[in-house]
Formats: structure tokens, sequence, C-alpha cells
């Protein structure tokens, strides 16, 4: 499948025209960033894994009528999505307090929270990607209300799902972001999941011994983040054991050649 002049590059994907109007093409790169990109390096492989990882759960939430932006996965670094504004928020729905939760009201790291919470923060590099309130999203025009609306629901929705699909294979989901984007059809416009869900955007802890398996073993130093992806995907089924991830991405990585 061809794809057509880069529209966007972001630090860990990059979105390209895509063969039909109204389609993108996604490419998942090696890049990692933490610290508002102050921290980089790259990590061979973890584009393909993210990649078919994300496609694995978005796969999943589209059969159970939770409109996703993915069209389906086209090789091991590209999908053919929907092509949909996106929502300059972040919607980040937390069970477990970690990160800046855990930093900000000193809540210690793991504790349960008594429901899950949803956090909005604006996404703005420049500004740090700041918590936000829905009055600051509304006087600011980022979204409107019924959108807000439709995208916390659906993002609890995502969220009952994905606790119960990751505690069958004994992994706990602590918190996650996800994206929303606005498409429209005949002058109707719909909310849908866009982005990408991967152990980039979510921690993801070992049931038994509280492993980190995502993307804070970068953030922390801690090592092993493709041992830990790959993990993620076993667990899920989507990788037969004794698959080479590195292997298999110094050959692919052979046969793409990233448009400046
Ligand atoms: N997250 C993300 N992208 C971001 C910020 C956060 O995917 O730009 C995810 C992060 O991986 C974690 C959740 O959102 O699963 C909550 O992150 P937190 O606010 O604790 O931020 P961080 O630890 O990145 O400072």
């Amino acid at each position: 499948m061809s794809r057509g002049k880069k529209i966007y590059e972001g630090k860990a994907k990059i979105l390209y025209a895509g063969p039909e109007r109204g389609t993108y093409i996604q490419y998942f790169k090696d890049d990692a960033t933490a610290f508002n990109n102050v921290k980089k390096a790259v990590i061979d492989g973890k584009g393909v894994l993210n990649n078919r990882i994300s496609e694995f759960l978005l796969n999943q939430l589209n059969e159970m009528g939770i409109e996703t932006h993915l069209i389906k996965r086209v090789n091991m670094r590209e999908q053919l999505i929907k092509a949909v504004e996106i929502i300059p928020i972040e919607f980040v729905v937390r069970n477990i307090a970690a990160g800046s939760l855990s930093k900000r009201l000193g809540i210690p790291e793991g504790t349960q929270l008594k429901r899950p919470i949803i956090e909005y923060y604006y996404k703005d590099d420049a500004l740090g990607d700041p918590l936000v309130t829905e009055e600051h999203i509304d006087i600011n025009d980022w979204a409107s209300m019924e959108e807000i609306s439709i995208a916390t629901d659906t993002s609890l929705r995502v969220n009952d799902f994905l606790i119960g699909l990751f505690r069958a294979v004994g992994i706990k989901l602590v918190d996650f972001k996800l994206e929303f984007g606005r498409i429209w059809k005949d002058d109707e416009k719909r909310v849908i999941l866009a982005d990408e869900i991967s152990p980039d955007t979510c921690r993801l802890w070992d049931v038994k011994d509280e492993r980190k398996l995502d993307k804070d073993r970068f953030r922390k130093d801690l090592g092993g983040l493709m041992e830990a992806y790959q993990e993620v995907a076993k667990r899920l089924g989507i990788m037969p054991e004794g698959t080479n991830i590195k292997e298999i991405n110094t050959k692919i990585s052979k046969n793409f050649k990233i448009k400046k």
C-alpha cells in the first residue's frame, strides 16, 4: 500500500497521506522520548511491537462497538487509519496511583484508587502538556462540553474493557492515555478513538511482582524495555514464542526509508 506525502511527524509516529481521501498511514518509529522530549533514545523494534499491540487492542475495541480510527495494520510498521481532526486533549485514566499523580498529590505509587478517575491534559509541548479542567477546555474552545462528555464516557468504557483483558493475562492496568478525534460524514460529526494504545501509553504491572512492563522502564532507566514490551505481546497471544524481534526489525528496516 503506497503512502503519500508526510503530513505530520510526532515523537513516536509519522503520519502520511493515505491511499484514499479521508485516510492516513500511521508509521510507528523506534524513537522513545520522556519528560517533554528532554530524554530521548532509539530502541530497535519498539515501533514494530507498538504497532502490533495497538492493532490488537484497537481491533477489539472496534469489535465491541467503540469506534476507533484503525482500519487495518498494513505491515510491521504501518497502519491504515481514518483521518480525524485530533482534539488537543490527552485523556488520562487512572486506576492505581503512579507517575505525576503520585508526585503531585503525594499518593504513594501503587495505591489502589477507590474508583477510576480521569484527568485532562492540554497537548502543548511549549506549555509542557499542563493538567487542565473542563472549564479551561471550554473557555479556550479546545473541545465542546459534548465532545468532552463523549470522550470521557468512552475512556471509562475502554478502561473497564482493558482492565479485564489485561487482568486475564496477569497484568494490572495502572493508568493510560487516550486521544480522540473528530470525523465528519454528511455534515454529521462523530468523536472516535485515535492515536495508539500500547506500553508507551499505558502503565502495565505484572500482577505477581509488580514488575513494570511499560515505558517507565525507559523513564526510570530500568533497562529491558524491549523484553517487557515483548512480554506484553506474548501474554496477549500476538507474538509466537521464539520470535526474534531484533532480527525482524533488521530485515524490515532495510525496506523502509523514512522520507524526510
Ligand atoms: N502518558 C502518555 N503520554 C503523555 C503523558 C502521559 O502516554 O504525553 C501516559 C503515561 O504513559 C501513563 C499515563 O499517561 O500511562 C499517566 O501519565 P502521568 O501523568 O503519570 O505522566 P508521566 O509519568 O508521563 O509524567
